[in-house]
C-alpha cells in the first residue's frame, strides 16, 4: 500500500484516509516508548533532583504492578508470581545503591545510568550459562522498562504542550494520547500504524484534525523540520512538496472552507428524503466538552457517549461525583433531547492507566467492555451510580457495551436493579423510566438480537467492532485493512436481522458505529429502517445532504439489490453508481 511517489525532491505516501481535511505544516515527531533513550549531563547540584525522580519513579512502577496484580485477579497465579519477582527487583538495594552511587560519579541522566546498569546486569547473567539466570534478564529489563516508562511519562505528557502549528507524524497514538491533543495547535496526524476505525482514527475525527493512518514508514521518512501535506479525505501524506503542490493545496483549501460554510446553510432543516421519510440524526461523544460541537451541528440528541475517555485521565480515575457532574453537562446541555450514556468499555485498545502491561495474547477478544465491568464491580456499580443520580437531569438512555450473551444482559441489569434499589432506600431522586438498551456489535448478539430484545429497552448497532468480529480484522490494524469491508454483504444481513428482531419486540434500534456517518450508508440504513443514526457531529452536514437529495422507495429497491449481491466491491460500485452525481455536490 505504501507507494512513495517521487518528484523532485517531494515524496508523496499513500494510506488511510481516517480523518477528512487538509493540513499543512511542519513536522512534529513523537515516538513514544521507541523514543532513543535521552542522555544528558547533570549538574552537581541537580544530582539530589535526580535521585528523587528516579526514588518516585520507582514507587510508581511499584503502584502499576500492584494494581496489575489486583486486576488479574486470584486465578492468575502464574502471573503473580512474576509480578511478585518484579516488585522485589524494583527494591533491589544493589540496584538502587549502584544508582544513586553512580548518578554523581557520572553526572549523567537517570534513564540513561539506569539502563547503563540493566545492560551490564544484562551481559552478566547471559555470560553466566546458567539457563535460569539468563532467564531472569528478560525480569531485569521488564522492571527497567516500567521505571524508564515512569521517568519519561512527562515526555509523553509533552504532547499537550505543544506550542506551534504542527503536523503530528508517529508510529502510533494511543486513544489516551490523542485525547489530550490540542487541535489548535496539531493540525494534522500522519501514523504508521492504525485503521479507519480504530479509536485514534475516531477521535481525529472528532476533534477536526485530519489524519492518515497505516502509511507504515512514514516516520523513516521524515526529518525534523520538514514541510508535509497531510490530505485526509484521499489518504494521503506528501513530504516537502513543490510549489506547484502547495498552490494547488491550498486552493483545495480554499474549496473545503466553501463547501463546509454551505452545509451550515443545513443546519436548522430535517434530515428528510425529497418523498418525505425522515431519520434522527445524533451525535457520538467522547468528552463532555464536545457538547458545543453537538449543538452547533443540531444534532437530535446524543446516540453514544463513549464514556470510558473520562477514565483515560493517567493522573486520577473519577469517583462518582465527578461522573456524576460530567454525565449531568451533558444532560443539561441537551436539554431534554435524549442522551444515551454507554458504560465503561475498556480493554482492547483502550487501556486503564491500571490496566498497563495487561498481558493478553488477544486483547480485542479479551478481558474488554461488559466482560471487565461484570468483575470489576465496584468500578461498574460505582458508574451506574452515578447514572442513576444523573438520570434526573435530562433524558437519559444507558446502554452496556459488547454483550455476547443473555446472561451477560442479566447479570448487568441485576447490578443495576440493586443499584437503584440501594439509592431509592436512601432517598435520591432517580427517573423512573430510564431505558436501558445494549449494542449490538458482536455477531453472537445479532444473531439472538430476538432473545437479547426481550431484555432490552432498545438496541445500537456498533457495526465498528460489528465489522471486525464478523470478518475476523482488527479494525486497527493497517495491513489488513483492505479486508475491514463496510459493504461487506455479512454485514449487511446481520443489521437487517437485528432491525427485523427489534421492530417485532417494537423497540427501537440505532446504529452508532461510523457507518452512520457515511454518506451512501446512511442512505441503505434509513432504507433498513433504523429509527436513528448517530455519528461524530462533523459528520451530520454531509449525511443529512444526502438524505434531503435521495428518495426512500429508490433507496429501499437499492437496498433490497445489494442483499442479494456476493461481494464489497460488487455492492460499493452498485451503490456509488446508485448515488451518482448526488455524491459529487
Ligand atoms: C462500535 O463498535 O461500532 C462502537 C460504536 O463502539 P466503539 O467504536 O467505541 O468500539
Ligand atoms: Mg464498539
Amino acid at each position: 500500500m505504501n507507494n512513495p511517489y517521487y518528484f523532485i525532491g517531494m515524496k508523496e505516501y499513500n494510506g488511510i484516509p481516517a480523518s477528512p481535511g487538509i493540513a499543512i505544516h511542519h513536522v512534529f515527531a513523537h515516538y513514544a516508548d521507541s523514543i532513543p533513550l535521552p542522555q544528558y549531563s547533570l549538574q552537581e547540584s541537580e544530582v539530589e533532583n535526580e535521585w528523587s525522580r528516579y526514588q518516585s519513579a520507582v514507587d510508581r512502577a511499584s503502584d502499576e504492578i500492584r494494581n496489575l496484580m489486583e486486576n488479574l485477579g486470584a486465578a492468575a497465579s502464574g502471573k503473580h508470581q512474576l509480578l511478585d519477582a518484579q516488585l522485589l527487583m524494583l527494591q533491589d538495594p544493589e540496584m538502587n545503591d549502584k544508582i544513586k552511587k553512580t548518578l554523581p560519579e557520572t553526572l549523567q541522566n537517570v534513564e540513561w545510568v539506569l539502563s547503563e546498569y540493566i545492560n551490564s546486569m544484562v551481559n552478566r547473567l547471559e555470560a553466566s550459562g546458567d539457563e535460569y539466570l539468563a532467564e531472569r534478564s528478560l525480569d531485569f529489563m521488564d522492571v527497567a522498562r516500567r521505571i524508564t516508562n515512569q521517568l519519561l511519562y512527562r515526555e509523553r505528557l509533552s504532547l499537550t504542550r505543544i506550542s506551534k502549528e504542527v503536523i503530528l507524524v508517529s508510529p502510533n497514538l494511543l486513544p489516551s494520547e490523542t485525547i489530550m491533543l490540542d487541535p489548535d495547535k496539531v493540525r494534522g496526524i500522519a501514523l504508521d500504524a492504525g485503521g479507519k476505525t480504530s479509536h485514534t482514527a475516531i477521535l481525529a475525527r472528532s476533534l477536526g484534525i485530519p489524519a492518515v493512518l497505516g502509511l507504515r514508514s512514514i516516520t523513516r521518512n521524515i526529518k525534523p523540520d520538514d514541510l508535509l501535506i497531510v490530505d485526509g479525505n484521499r489518504g494521503v501524506v506528501i513530504v516537502d512538496p513543490d510549489e506547484k503542490t502547495l498552490i494547488c493545496y491550498r486552493g483545495k483549501l480554499f474549496e473545503q472552507e466553501k463547501r463546509e460554510s454551505e452545509l451550515v446553510g443545513l443546519k436548522n432543516l430535517p434530515a428528510e428524503t425529497q418523498d418525505g421519510k425522515r431519520i434522527n440524526l445524533l451525535a457520538n461523544i467522547e468528552i463532555p466538552e464536545e457538547i458545543e460541537l453537538v449543538l452547533a451541528s443540531n444534532a437530535r440528541g446524543v446516540g453514544l457517549f463513549r464514556s470510558e475517555f473520562l477514565f483515560m485521565n493517567p493522573r486520577e480515575q473519577p469517583d462518582e461525583d465527578r461522573q456524576f457532574r460530567a454525565y449531568v453537562k451533558v444532560l443539561k446541555a441537551m436539554d431534554g433531547l435524549p442522551v444515551t450514556i454507554r458504560t465503561l468499555d475498556v480493554g482492547g485498545d483502550k487501556l486503564l492507566p491500571s490496566m498497563d502491561g495487561l498481558d493478553e495474547s488477544n486483547p480485542l477478544l479479551g478481558w474488554r467492555a461488559i466482560r471487565f465491568c461484570l468483575e470489576e464491580e465496584e468500578i461498574f456499580r460505582t458508574q451506574l451510580r452515578a447514572l442513576l443520580r444523573a438520570s434526573v437531569y435530562g433524558n437519559l438512555r444507558v446502554m452496556f457495551p459488547l454483550i455476547s450473551n443473555a446472561e451477560e444482559l442479566d447479570s448487568a441489569l441485576s447490578i443495576l436493579a440493586e443499584e437503584r434499589r440501594d439509592l431509592e432506600a436512601g432517598g435520591t431522586p432517580m427517573s423512573k423510566n430510564m431505558p436501558v438498551g445494549i449494542m449490538i456489535e458482536v455477531p453472537s448478539a445479532a444473531l439472538i438480537s430476538d432473545v437479547l430484545a426481550r431484555k432490552s429497552d432498545f438496541f445500537s448497532i456498533g457495526t465498528n467492532d460489528l465489522i471486525q468480529y464478523t470478518m475476523a480484522v482488527d479494525r486497527g490494524n493497517e495491513k489488513i485493512a483492505a479486508l475491514y469491508q463496510p459493504y461487506h454483504p455479512a454485514l449487511w444481513r446481520l443489521i437487517k436481522m437485528t432491525v427485523e428482531n427489534a421492530e417485532a419486540a417494537c423497540i427501537p434500534v440505532g446504529v452508532c458505529g461510523e457507518v452512520a456517518g457515511d454518506p451512501v450508508l446512511a442512505v441503505m440504513l434509513l432504507a433498513l429502517g433504523l429509527d436513528d443514526l448517530s455519528m461524530g457531529a462533523y459528520s451530520i452536514p454531509a449525511v443529512k445532504r444526502i438524505i434531503r437529495s435521495v428518495n426512500a422507495g429508490e433507496a429501499s429497491v437499492a437496498l433490497e439489490s445489494i442483499m442479494n449481491m456476493a461481494t464489497a466491491d460488487e455492492v460499493e460500485s452498485y451503490l456509488n453508481g446508485w448515488m451518482g452525481d448526488k455524491l459529487d455536490k
